[in-house]
């Protein structure tokens, strides 16, 4: 496919706009370009079908599906884009006067009160823009709890060997240490290894509950027990709360702290580039930390307020509004018991798609798994030499988006699907046959696979090289 500068001819499509008759202002002369600005010449139905084209060779949701595990790539409501375009909520500006954004302010105080009733918390801020972000955001909180009781020694965050790896980077941008801890032969969090790891320079635990492996730690009372005893916190990373949401709470399983990705769970796609909001929550004891611009709903409305030692400001204004609106209104049309019925939904396909896929892969840890579940293709490849990532590439070619790859890191040659709730029994047992498939075609014909996908417009490009010297601008021959 050609670039636009590439399909560009000159003069063409630019006769649209008329001279403006009003006079234009001009700048100063040292602000003037010594040259004319070089973009693409091109006629408007050009221009509509070079972008067409490009997402034509995308795969979204609306393509197809996406068991990318740990992403939640479901399917969100065309109602919560809906709500979010009305113009009272994009048609504002942060430093308008209370009295006139009321509406919106109260938006964010109501999502407060339903979010943390769905995580068992006491207060909530939403100035986070991601999730990492409200990790690091949670992480000062607990960084400055501790500081403020005049307990320096706490310096610590323990993270187990199945984290995300946002949770290492975060505490250590937090300006803490990390203890890593080894999973136990169930993929759990091994007691033993916790108790040796906990004392007096333990600030806290960071955990994922269902952890990335989708297991849900039976220990998690005990876990989090141990952790408060030695006098530190307990940080939930709730980036993915579609297996628990409305059942369990980190809240009751003795967790200080939260995040959640509400552009994972709650009403806005992931990924894409697009805004997302990484809200964190916590108890009572860490609420007058939160960072500023707290919103405070009473009986004379909305207004804003910093809590009393907030840690100040991690983001402009009051975060990505408009994921919030999505979020509230996903919640308010699923209501409480749609949101059960929703992260049931998702642990029953995500067991369904495990246990059908039994029949030939091997699960790395075979138990009732939660929202996602973990292969390991080590097996497949000693006896085939064909790897986690030919299968992944081969599957490309049937039209579906591959799952997550050689993550966790504690699995060899992982698969980690994430079939999510919104996907119909059809579908997963249209791709767990292309799966079945697929390992039978590793056996008969490992070479084909080595060299997949055969239909894309692009096979394999080098991850690395795009990732670390990104080509960001045209480059002109003359
Ligand atoms: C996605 C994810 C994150 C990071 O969220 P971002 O919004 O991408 O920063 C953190 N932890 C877990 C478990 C996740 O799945």
């Amino acid at each position: 496919m050609k670039l636009l500068f590439e399909e560009s001819r000159q003069g063409r499509g630019l006769e649209l706009i008329p001279q403006a008759d009003t006079g234009t202002a001009k700048p100063a002369e040292k602000y003037l370009r010594k040259a004319p600005l070089r973009l693409p010449e091109m006629a408007e139905v050009d221009i509509g079908r070079h972008y067409t084209q490009l997402a034509k060779q995308t795969h979204g949701v609306n393509d197809g599906f996406y068991p990318l595990g740990s992403c939640t790539m479901k399917y969100n409501p065309r109602v919560d884009e809906e709500i979010a375009s009305l113009p009272g909520f994009t048609q504002i500006h942060p430093l308008q006067p209370k009295q006139t954004i009321q509406g919106c302010m109260e938006v964010i105080a109501k999502s407060e009160e339903l979010l943390c009733q769905i995580t068992g918390m006491d207060a909530m801020s939403f100035a986070p823009a991601a999730g990492a972000h409200g990790e690091y955001t949670g992480l000062l909180l607990i960084r400055r709890y501790h500081q403020e009781r005049g307990d320096s020694e706490r310096v610590n965050i323990i993270v187990p060997d199945s984290a995300h790896g946002t949770n290492p980077a975060s505490a250590v941008m937090a300006g803490f240490k990390v203890v890593n801890i080894p999973s136990n032969d169930k993929g759990g969090v091994d007691l033993e290894a916790l108790r040796n790891a906990v004392g007096k320079d333990t600030a806290g635990l960071m955990l994922t509950n269902p952890n990335t492996l989708g297991l849900f730690d039976p220990n998690i009372l005990e876990i989090t027990k141990i952790v408060h005893e030695a006098g530190g916190l307990c940080y939930y990373d709730g980036a993915n709360l579609n297996a628990i949401m409305g059942r369990v709470r980190p809240g009751d399983m003795g967790f200080d702290c939260v995040h959640l990705n509400l552009h994972k769970t709650f009403g806005t796609p992931h990924g894409g580039g697009g805004p997302g909001s990484g809200p964190v929550g916590c108890k009572e004891l860490l609420k007058e930390y939160l960072p500023c611009h707290k919103i405070v709903k009473d009986e004379g409305g909305c207004y804003f307020k910093d809590p009393e030692r907030s840690l100040g400001q991690v983001r402009s204004y009051y975060g990505n509004f408009l994921v919030v609106v999505k979020a509230l209104t996903y919640i308010l049309t699923l209501g409480k018991e749609g949101i059960k019925e929703a992260s049931g939904k998702a642990v029953l396909n995500a067991n369904y798609m495990m246990n059908k896929l039994k029949e030939k892969y091997e699960v790395a840890y075979d138990q009732t798994c939660m929202h996602e579940f973990v292969l390991s293709l080590e097996g497949l490849k000693k006896e085939t030499g064909v790897s986690a990532m030919d299968i992944a590439k081969g599957s490309l070619d049937y039209g579906i988006h591959p799952p997550t790859m050689y993550f966790p890191l504690i699995v060899h040659e992982a698969l980690m699907f994430e079939p999510t709730e919104t996907e119909s029994k059809e579908v997963i047992d249209e791709a767990v046959k292309i799966y079945l498939d697929l390992y039978d075609q590793a056996l008969s014909d490992p070479e084909y696979l080595h060299e997949a996908p055969h239909k894309c417009p692009i096979g394999r490009p080098d991850e690395t090289k795009a990732a670390r010297e990104p080509v960001l601008k045209y480059q002109f021959d003359d």
